[in-house]
């Protein structure tokens, strides 16, 4: 199978250029300048040619953070791999790394074993694993070294939600020493869990008890307390350190700080702390439930701020942290107790339009656009190479985006298995136009054309920014 995709304008992280695509089968095998006679004699004895005329040629998205049919707070995230990865893809991302979890009292194989039975022969697009680690023991750190040669190499820790996935001090430290050892990378939710939760319990004895007192007790200070005390804890570790979903800029200004001290630390940020702020966590009635995530959705200034990171690359990558909870029979659950509102918001379809209306609204060049979303999110999870870039050799993971496409963002339209949209009405120019996993069309015509099971599990190396 043959096929050429041409006339349209290829942009990788590193560079731009007009150029046609060869695609063999399931891979990139070549590109050549368009209308060079090269070019030309591909087109002749092509089985599919696609035309890009006026189009952006990209790698596929690769969506470092997602968590499909999650278990929380007495519910289950309402994506599963088939509807979320198929939504995945709708919006032009072409692989996701989901977090497979250690539960309390059970080992980190049978964390991981459950999670591939819920992925196996489900996924549209390709998908990979991150472990979390809830339980750090002599044996959960013998197992972490087994997972890395298996593929699964980060692990994430946290420092929130005691008595649940919490570790202390002492656990995190064991398992970064393991981390620093293995070649593992160790992720990091940061918020001092512990202090939040009384100040929860205060807020609720005041009567405190709408959504929007979610994110006054989740105070940025105990993000960017947490986000310093895990670099520390790291730097004695001497292992390489991932804070996920970052949102207060004092947090970015630990991680700024570290980076320019040489250290491995790095962040990832996400649509919802870009686009998002405590206005829509206050909004009337409890409409604040859609927006609950942690950590949480801040004030408005802090989004320039993370722009600003992002250009620096104090920010490093775009995830979405898709953990879709429905309104009308999830959300509500915490009526009258902010505290037993699901954590999550959907997510995963938008991320590549979000961030292409930051080069719209000039926050960011195209090229950056491909590397927080497509490029780096590879490299940081030992994926690049196959995914994250168009060259020969890479996976055939494609989108074909218009630039020029206007869309308004819906629940009526989207394709995530969830009731509301956070960004309900909000207009964007760019659209996803045409998407191909490893060679195969999965999107064409603003028709879905794949199945479910289309999707393989990829083992990744370790971190190739420590190699
Ligand atoms: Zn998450």
């Amino acid at each position: 199978m043959r096929t050429v995709i041409q006339n349209g304008l290829v942009i990788n992280s590193s560079d731009e250029l007009r150029a046609d695509v060869l695609i063999e089968d399931d891979k990139v095998v070549a590109l050549a300048v368009t209308g060079s006679e090269l070019a030309s004699s591909w087109t002749a004895n092509a089985d599919k040619v696609i035309d890009a005329t006026g189009k952006y040629v990209l790698p596929g998205g690769v969506d470092a953070h997602t968590h499909m049919e999650m278990p929380f707070g007495g519910t289950v995230a309402a994506d599963t791999f088939e509807t979320g990865t198929r939504a995945a893809a709708w919006g032009g991302t072409t692989t996701i790394v989901d977090f497979a979890i250690q539960q309390k009292g059970s080992s980190l194989r049978e964390g991981l074993d459950a999670w591939h039975a819920k992925a196996e022969s489900q996924c549209a697009i390709d998908y990979a694993f991150h472990m979390i680690v809830s339980d750090v023991n002599d044996q959960s750190l013998k197992e972490m070294d087994t997972l890395v040669g298996e593929g699964v190499t980060s692990f994430k820790l946290f420092m929130a939600y005691p008595g649940v996935l919490y570790s202390d001090d002492g656990q995190i430290l064991r398992a970064m020493q393991r981390a620093g050892d293995n070649g593992g990378l160790i992720m990091m939710h940061a918020e001092n869990g512990i202090a939040i939760d009384v100040l929860a319990a205060q807020a609720l004895e005041r009567g405190q008890t709408d959504p929007k007192y979610h994110g006054v007790v989740r105070r940025e200070l105990l993000e960017s307390e947490a986000t310093h005390r895990a670099i520390q804890l790291a730097r004695v570790a001497g292992s390489p350190l991932y804070i996920v979903h970052l949102s207060a800029s004092q947090a970015l200004d630990e991680v700024a700080g570290a980076r320019n001290m040489g250290l491995n630390v790095f962040a990832e940020t996400c649509p919802q702390y870009l686009y998002l702020s405590t206005e829509d966590l206050a909004k009337p009635g409890f409409e604040g439930s859609k927006y609950v995530c942690s950590t949480p959705l801040r004030p408005m200034e802090h989004q320039a701020q993370l722009w600003k990171g992002l250009r620096t690359n104090d920010l490093s990558v775009v995830s979405t942290d898709h953990c879709p909870f429905c309104f009308n029979d999830q959300k509500v659950l915490g009526i009258g107790d902010f505290t037993k509102i699901p954590n999550g918001l959907p997510g995963v379809e938008n991320r590549m339009d979000l961030l292409h209306q930051g080069v719209v609204d000039g926050h960011i060049s195209r090229r950056r656009w491909v590397e927080i979303a497509c490029a780096t999110p590879a490299r940081m999870f030992g994926l690049y190479g196959r995914k994250g870039v168009l060259a020969p050799g890479a996976d055939a993971d494609v989108v074909i985006y218009d630039p020029k496409a206007e869309q308004v963002l819906s629940a009526e339209t989207h394709h995530m298995a969830v009731d509301y949209s956070c960004y309900e009405g909000k207009r964007i120019t760019g659209k996803v136009e045409t998407v191909l996993s490893r060679g195969r069309v999965l999107i064409e015509g603003n028709a879905y054309h794949g199945r479910k099971g289309d999707g393989a599990y990829v083992p990744r190396e370790t971190c190739q920014y420590l190699t």
